[in-house]
């Protein structure tokens, strides 16, 4: 089965508009998605008929609400592979879930001297919760070099792990690069030595299948609002026995079981993690999305995705001048340029003015552009609903570029 792009295309109200007189061509897919009509529309139920706060009331509303934020759940337990609905915990998004691993976990098991390995391929939010962990522990990065093609050395990490190293923090695909990690390589290696593996699926989890038990990881942290989803609401998964080992790291209404001023004792899994009202509308709407997804088919997307990243891939390299950062043998849909003489600030904002929507700058991953020399890139990167009439779109808006600054 393939994809049926124009009705995709009309699930996604926001697509179908000009900007500057132009059709829009949104290729920024990788800082945010857009949402189909589904999720929008459960969102604007919950508000205008279903809102009531969850685990709390007794009442109606309250009841009804709180199966729907359990059952959204089980879908994204069913949807990661899973092994119990309450190793799934609601969060902000990818930031915040591995904020509260590296706190939590480090709180616990990291100590003056230990090491902690994560990668040159890193967006911040995967490196400065543990940097600063390392700060308060004195203890310290280790990090995974790459290749000229933005590829792990995964030799290099395998001389990194030593009786100090504590846990890996990796993500599955690089957001700046496209970059798909062996993720599952890396997660057996460190296992040979009893160390944890917490992955970033931030970039992963929208252009593929991901199975948590496959992968034996320990943890896989993702956000809604890059998976079609409402913004403000991402998973943590983490393995019930480290989840039943950790330490909360927010504190505060219903992660406890009871409160004295003597002493608190915490809620059973998942509350334990998700302090305060969570964000049970977001949670219902990301179910929806993945229930949307699902509709389409993860294969689907995956086949349609490596399509248009060829045909993107042949046009833009054609481009004279151009240069593309990331040439992975694996990688998902994103392509990371730079220009011949033109910086990438200048070319987005020409591009923007032709109606296309793209990134610049160094993506919150600035150790990449370090190790590839440069200061940022133009990055496109496309979803399911993207043509290829899009990307030629974007190649006219490059000639504009040229003509203007070459
Ligand atoms: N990791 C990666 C690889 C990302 O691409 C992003 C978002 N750009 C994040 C983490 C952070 O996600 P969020 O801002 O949704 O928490």
């Amino acid at each position: 089965m393939s994809i049926d792009i124009q009705k995709v295309r009309s699930d996604f109200p926001i697509l179908n508009q000009r900007v500057y007189q132009k059709p829009l061509v949104y290729l920024d897919n990788g800082a945010t998605t857009q949402k189909p009509k589904v999720v929008i529309d459960e969102v604007a139920k919950i508000y205008s008929q279903e809102n009531a706060n969850i685990h709390r009331g007794v009442h109606y509303l309250s009841e009804q609400l709180t199966q729907k934020y359990e059952d959204a759940r089980k879908v994204v337990q069913e949807f990661i592979h899973a092994a119990h609905g309450h190793e799934v915990v609601f969060t902000s998004g990818t930031t915040e879930s591995i904020n509260t691993i590296a706190y939590s976990f480090g709180e616990k098991y990291i100590h003056e001297g230990d090491e902690i390995i994560i990668s040159t391929l890193e967006h911040h939010a995967n490196i400065v919760p543990w940097q600063m962990l390392c700060e308060r522990k004195n203890a310290s990065l280790k990090v995974i070099p790459v290749n000229d093609k933005g590829e792990l050395l995964l030799d290099e990490y395998e001389k990194l792990i030593a009786s100090k190293t504590k846990i890996v923090a990796v993500n599955h695909v690089s957001n700046a690069l496209g970059t798909i990690n062996d993720v599952k390589k890396i997660i057996d290696i460190a296992h040979q030595k009893d160390i944890p593996v917490l992955i970033d699926g931030a970039q992963s989890i929208q252009h593929g299948k991901v199975d948590v038990q496959e992968l034996d990881c320990d943890f896989y942290a993702f956000s809604g609002h890059k998976i079609y989803g409402p913004n403000g609401i991402g998973v943590l998964y983490g393995k019930e026995k480290w989840l039943n080992e950790l330490p909360p790291f927010m504190t505060g209404g219903e992660m406890i079981k009871n409160v004295t001023f003597e002493k608190t004792t915490f809620n059973e899994l998942p509350f334990k993690f998700e302090a305060g009202t969570p964000n049970y509308v977001g949670a219902i709407g990301l179910a929806k999305a993945i229930e949307y997804i699902q509709g389409i088919g993860l294969e689907n997307i995956e086949s349609y995705e490596k399509e248009l990243l060829e045909y993107a891939t042949q046009k833009l390299s054609a481009v004279d001048g151009l240069k593309i950062i990331g040439t992975s043998a694996k990688k998902i849909s994103v392509i990371s340029f730079i220009l011949k003489n033109i910086h990438h600030y200048d070319a987005g904002m020409v591009i923007d003015k032709m109606g296309v929507a793209v990134r610049t700058g160094h993506h919150c991953a600035e150790p990449v552009m370090h190790r590839f020399n440069i200061e940022g890139t133009i990055r496109a990167s496309f979803a399911f609903y993207n043509t290829k009439e899009e990307v030629d779109r974007l190649c006219e808006a490059l000639m504009t570029v040229k003509q203007m600054f070459g």
